[in-house]
C-alpha cells in the first residue's frame, strides 16, 4: 500500500523493485503511424556464424513465395549478411524524419544499418546503445507497407543489444538458430531463458549445418557426429522446426545475392510454424 501511495511512476528516481518498474521498463516503441506490421518474429542465436541470417533470408523468401507481405529488419550489424544474401546494396530512401525500406527482387522490404553506410565493408564501430537506438529507429521511423510477417535478424548472444531489441519491439515469437556443436553448450538454454524472462513465445528451434550433403553421391554426412537436436528440443519443450544441411548451393546463392532463387524445402516446416501464428 505504502508503495502505491508514494509511487511517482518515475523509475529513474526510485530504486524500489516493484510491479510498476517491470511495466515501465518493458515499454514497447511505437510503430510509425504510417506503417502496417501484423506479426514480428525474432530470429536469434547464441553466437555469430551459425547461419541466423541465412535462416532469416530463407524464411523471408519462403513466406514471400506464399504471397505474404514480408519484411526483414536487420538488427545484426556484425556484417552485411542479409542485404548481401538478397543482393541489395542501397535503395533506402530518407525523407525528413522518415525512411522507406529497400525492396528485394521479389518485393521483400528490407532495412539494415549496412544499407545506410557508404561502404558496407567498413566495420561498424558503434557502441551497444547506438546500435540499439538505430534498431528502434527502424521500427519507429521506417514506413513499412502492408507487412504480414516481419523477421528481425537479432544480434547474436544475450547481451545488451538483443535485450533492448527484445524489450522495445512487440515480438510475437522467436526462432532459435543453432548448430550441432552449439547444442551441447548452454547457449540454447540462455536464449530460452531470455525469451521466457521477456514473456515471448518460442516458435521453435532450427538446427543449421546439421549434416553435409556429398556433392557427388548426395549422401548425408553427419559432420559433427550424431545430432542431439531432438533431445535438446524435447528437454526445453520447444518444437524442432527444421534441420538444414551444410549445402554448397546455399552458400553460392548467398554469395551471388540471389537467395530468392533457392530450390530446396529445408525451411518449409519453419515457415508453416510462422504461418500458424
Ligand atoms: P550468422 O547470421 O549466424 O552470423 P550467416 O547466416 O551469416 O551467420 O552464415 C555464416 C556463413 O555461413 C555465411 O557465409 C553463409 O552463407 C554460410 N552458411 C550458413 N548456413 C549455411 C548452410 N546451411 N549451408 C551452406 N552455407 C551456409
Amino acid at each position: 500500500m505504502e508503495e502505491q501511495n508514494t509511487c511517482t511512476h518515475d523509475c529513474s528516481t526510485c530504486g524500489a523493485d516493484c510491479a510498476s518498474r517491470g511495466e515501465s521498463e518493458i515499454q514497447k516503441e511505437p510503430l510509425n503511424p504510417a506503417s502496417s506490421v501484423r506479426h514480428v518474429i525474432g530470429v536469434v542465436s547464441g553466437k555469430g556464424g551459425v547461419g541466423k541470417s541465412m535462416v532469416t533470408s530463407m524464411l523471408a523468401t519462403e513466406m514471400r513465395r506464399r504471397s505474404w507481405g514480408v519484411a526483414v529488419l536487420d538488427a545484426d550489424i556484425t556484417g552485411p549478411s542479409v542485404p548481401k544474401a538478397f543482393g541489395v546494396s542501397g535503395g533506402v530512401e530518407v525523407s525528413g524524419e522518415t525512411m522507406l525500406p529497400a525492396y528485394t527482387k521479389t518485393g521483400i522490404q528490407l532495412m539494415s544499418v549496412n544499407l545506410l553506410l557508404e561502404d558496407a565493408s567498413s566495420p561498424v564501430v558503434w557502441r551497444g546503445p547506438v546500435i540499439a537506438g538505430a534498431v528502434k529507429q527502424f521500427w519507429t521511423d521506417v514506413i513499412w507497407t502492408d507487412v504480414d510477417y516481419m523477421f528481425v535478424d537479432m544480434p547474436p548472444g544475450t547481451g545488451d543489444v538483443p535485450l533492448t531489441v527484445f524489450q522495445s519491439l512487440p515480438l510475437d515469437g522467436i526462432i532459435i538458430v543453432t548448430t550441432p556443436q552449439e547444442l551441447v553448450s548452454m547457449i540454447v538454454e540462455k536464449a530460452v531463458n531470455m525469451a521466457k524472462l521477456m514473456n515471448i513465445p518460442i516458435l521453435g528451434m532450427v538446427e543449421n549445418m546439421s549434416y553435409a550433403i556429398c556433392p557427388d553421391c548426395g549422401k548425408e554426412i553427419p559432420l559433427f557426429g550424431a545430432s542431439c537436436a531432438e533431445e535438446v528440443a524435447k528437454e526445453y519443450g520447444i518444437p524442432l522446426l527444421a534441420k538444414i544441411p551444410l549445402d554448397g548451393k546455399l552458400t553460392a546463392l548467398v554469395d551471388k545475392g540471389v537467395i530468392e532463387l533457392m530450390e530446396n524445402e529445408y525451411i518449409t516446416p519453419a515457415a508453416d510454424a510462422v504461418e500458424g501464428l
